[in-house]
């Protein structure tokens, strides 16, 4: 049995001492959860958040990383300097980045495995456009970045991964995609790594729904059988609204 994981990106949002004051606010109405709760933080706010969530099941992640160990890239940030802060997990491959930030499978690739090199588990999104789904070619595209955007996976390393299925037309916009039409997603994710990876590895893998979550509509997105749990945009940047939703799983 795969455990549920609830995971709030913050974006670029929440400077210290606001994540401080959120996570204060936020650990003791989760305690009755049994789902796994993760935040991706901005890297400014990672080691106070990492000592706010001391002493609790929160696991706090960075939301971007380089590829390259160290070296003149101004403005990025390594594997070694994310755990030195005390991230144990990092987003790859967000929609924001591919778009805003024309990220390549092929960089995200080499991002994956150098994160999984260091021992920083990865949260790997992909996700289609309102043009892929509307031509029909939802499928084809999770395909290419599934393939493109995971390196060759040692068996121990299948448990250090989470994929993150977001369709771009659903984040950050109100509109979610249903639970019917998530499902199918996930569904054909779980088959495409089944036949990477073999059935009994793919079902190792945690796959999330992310895209316009909220309290109102997390609790059948999260009953669907290929659904392990979501990412969060903006629903997760009050701890009320949060909680609410990790409680529901
Ligand atoms: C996200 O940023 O990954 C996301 C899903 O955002 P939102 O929940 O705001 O749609």
């Amino acid at each position: 049995m795969r455990k549920k994981v609830i995971a709030g990106n913050w974006k670029m949002f929440k400077t210290v001492a606001e994540a401080r004051s959120f996570l204060t606010a936020f650990i003791p109405l989760v305690e009755g959860s049994s789902a796994q709760v993760l935040f991706a933080v901005p890297f400014t706010a990672l080691h106070a958040a990492v000592q706010a969530v001391a002493g609790s099941k929160i696991v706090i992640g960075a939301q971007n990383m380089h590829d390259a160990k160290e070296g003149a890239f101004t403005g990025e940030i390594s594997s070694s300097m994310l755990k030195e802060a005390g991230a144990q997990f990092v987003l790859l491959g967000h929609s924001e980045r591919r778009a805003i930030f024309h990220e390549s499978n092929e960089f995200i690739q080499r991002k994956v495995k150098s994160a999984l090199a260091a021992g920083i588990k990865v949260i790997l999104c992909i996700g289609e456009s309102e043009s892929e789904r509307e031509a029909g070619k939802t499928e084809e595209v999770l395909r290419a970045q599934l393939d493109g955007s995971l390196p060759e996976m040692q068996f121990a390393d299948l448990d250090q991964l989470t994929i993150a299925y977001e369709p771009v037309w659903a984040i950050g916009t109100g509109k979610s995609a249903t639970a019917a039409m998530a499902q199918e997603a996930h569904r054909f994710c779980r088959m495409h790594l089944g036949k990477k990876w073999g059935e009994e590895r793919a079902r190792r893998v945690a796959l999330l729904y992310g895209g316009s979550v909220k309290p109102e509509n997390c609790k059948e997105i999260l009953a669907q059988p290929d659904i392990d749990g979501a990412l969060v945009g903006g629903a997760s940047l009050d701890p009320q609204v949060f909680a609410k939703i990790a409680l529901s799983s």
